[in-house]
């Protein structure tokens, strides 16, 4: 079996000491594509570097994350839009509206959401959407400013994802699905055309079962699968199958 972690921080600080041990079992547990996701321009670069070393295995996304509101200039800005021009990036993200940690800063999280979603417009790339506690504000502003996307680690209701598969969007389940209370994530699984369901560690958190509360990491991919097909009552091996094919087409890469 074959399988994609579209959404993984392997360049953060956690795995600073054992980087080519971690892609060594991502290796191993047949994780063959990744999609490195950063938050910091120096971040980018490096998984810019990566991703034209080795295009099969990485693709490379960044974006300025919502959670860093209170601390983007108009500089920021300007980089993050010349490092999404740049041909080595695929995505831009993780962007969107996190009002679980910086509610009070909700107009600003919105115009910053909203200013890259149109670079992402501008440079013909797909966004890999952040959001928590901020349901219908990402819903509504990407249905009016629509670009291709995912949303990643989705926790709204089955109802609100398949509304965003109306739009064409991919909804990523994480370590959240194997969560025996995380009933919203199950149904979302259940519920959707599996043709837009992507599987994601958002390695180094979000561990899923049995390894919950560790460092999480790409190889526990297949733990996620595991349960997608259990919920969707299909094998494992048609589960994995169907994600990667998923993943082709979304990241836009034919074999
Ligand atoms: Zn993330």
């Amino acid at each position: 079996m074959r399988y994609l972690d579209s959404h993984a921080h392997i360049l953060s600080e956690e795995f600073r000491d054992d980087f080519d041990a971690v892609l060594q079992r991502a290796e191993e547990a047949g994780v063959e594509r990744m999609v490195i996701i950063t938050t910091q321009p120096d971040e980018a670069r490096r998984a810019m570097a990566l991703a034209a070393a080795d295009p099969r295995r990485f693709q490379a996304a960044y974006g300025i994350h919502p959670e860093d509101i209170r601390t983007v200039t108009e500089d920021s800005l300007k980089e993050m839009a010349e490092i999404a021009a740049d041909p080595r990036l695929s995505f831009v993200g993780e962007i969107g509206l996190d009002y679980h940690w910086e509610k009070e800063m909700a107009a600003a999280q919105k115009e910053l959401f909203i200013r890259q979603i149109e670079i992402a417009r501008q440079v013909g790339k797909p966004v890999m959407v952040h959001s928590r506690d901020a349901h219908q504000d990402t819903f509504d502003i990407l249905k009016e400013h629509h670009v291709p996307g995912v949303l990643h680690c989705f926790s709204g209701s089955a109802e609100l994802a398949r509304e965003y598969v109306k739009l064409g969007y991919y909804i990523a389940l994480g370590g959240a699905v194997t969560f025996k209370n995380a009933r919203h994530a199950k149904e979302v699984c259940a519920a959707i055309d599996p043709a837009y369901l992507l599987s994601e560690t958002d390695c180094p958190y979000m561990s899923p079962e049995p390894v919950r509360g560790t460092r999480n990491e790409p190889a526990n991919i297949p733990h996620i699968v595991r349960v997608m097909a259990q919920v969707r009552q299909v094998s494992e091996e048609a589960m994995a199958e169907q994600v990667w094919q998923n993943g082709q087409r979304f990241l836009g890469v034919t074999e």
